[in-house]
């Protein structure tokens, strides 16, 4: 009888966790899909809002979006509101990779099913992981580098550490770099870490180098904002086109770096694919769809189905056929300054 009381208890405290987030006056046809943005201040998530959101309404879903501008708190309290406004599916940018899972925790316990975006929620088990393969961002970066630089002084300028792909890309740079740092080809100088992604700390950790003496001849960066920061330092002491720097995101800036010289490559992810595909993934759970996803990642805690997309590496050669050709920018802009 004890067993039973508690089993009954257990499914009223499950309903009524549910019910909090129910509001009977809404159109309960629609599909409602919650957008939880840890940050829009790269050009990148301007990119996955707006054609997530163009895609959601094509099929027929409304978005309700939130940027919590790297703040974990004001994180959680967006992700409560949107679960107050009876979303079906929260897709989650986490802001940090740990602190995060106490949004998916809440959001489960609505009975909501979480997409985790480009970046993984850990310990959470959400029911799809979608990004990039971040592990390949890390590995292309540095592949490029060894194949032109196969002797050196390296230096990396990574991402937040609170940002699960920065250690992906690290997991990959290190698989080229590593054999070769213990062959003696190659010497890195510094690994540096960027709270928040920040590209004046880019700038200040590449000046800091430079000050110190020493010959910088290839540096890999998280990304293109950090990539611009550096870039910044280097041409203040006339070196920018000098050092060889690698970054991702294809960010228009970096691309117009590209063509000027000052930056050699940067990892395209096509955003409108990931954003795209996470729109009808997100839909399919909505509806209690299977999602089929042949791949998964391990979160610390469980293995998570994993929808994994292709980066390519971009520089001189293949821009157009690529970036330009994509529609990813304009081909006048990404020229402008030729
Ligand atoms: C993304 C990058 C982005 C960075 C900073 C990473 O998680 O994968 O594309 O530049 O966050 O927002």
């Amino acid at each position: 009888l004890l067993v039973l009381l508690v089993l009954l208890g257990n499914r009223i405290y499950k309903y009524y966790e549910a019910s909090k987030y129910v509001d009977d006056t809404s159109d309960k046809n629609v599909i409602k899909i919650g957008f939880s943005l840890g940050t829009l201040k790269e050009e990148r998530w301007v990119k996955d809002r707006d054609i997530f959101m163009a895609k959601a309404k094509e099929l027929g879903a409304e978005v309700f979006v939130q940027n919590a501008n790297n703040d974990d708190e004001d994180q959680l309290k967006q992700v409560k509101y949107l679960l107050d406004k009876k979303i079906d599916v929260l897709v989650i940018v986490p802001n940090d990779l740990k602190k995060a899972s106490a949004a998916v925790e809440m959001a489960k316990k609505a009975g909501v099913k979480v997409i985790s975006y480009d970046r993984l929620v850990l310990n959470s088990n959400v029911d799809l992981y979608i990004s990039f393969d971040n592990v390949k961002v890390g590995k292309l970066m540095a592949e490029y580098l060894i194949k032109r630089y196969p002797k050196g002084n390296y230096l990396i300028i990574n991402g937040a550490t609170n940002d699960n792909n920065t250690k992906m890309i690290k997991e990959g740079y290190d698989s080229v770099l590593l054999p070769k740092v213990k062959s003696g080809d190659i010497r890195i100088l510094g690994e540096e870490w960027t709270p928040n992604w920040m590209s004046e700390y880019a700038f200040q950790s590449t000046e800091k180098y430079i000050q110190e003496n020493y010959k910088i001849d290839a540096i890999i960066a998280g990304d293109d904002g950090l990539a611009n920061g550096i870039i910044e330092a280097l041409s203040e002491h006339r070196l920018a086109g000098k050092v060889a720097v690698v970054a991702q995101d294809a960010d228009l800036a970096a691309c117009q770096r590209i063509i000027e010289g000052t930056q050699l490559m940067t990892i395209y992810k096509p955003i409108d694919k990931l954003a795209g595909d996470a729109a009808k993934l997100a839909v399919k759970l909505a509806k209690g769809e299977k999602l089929n996803v042949g791949n998964t990642i391990y979160d610390g805690k469980y293995n998570v189905p994993y929808y994994k997309l292709e980066p390519i590496a971009v520089d001189k050669t293949n821009i157009d056929d690529t970036v330009i050709k994509d529609g990813f920018h304009s081909r006048d802009d990404v020229y402008r300054y030729t």
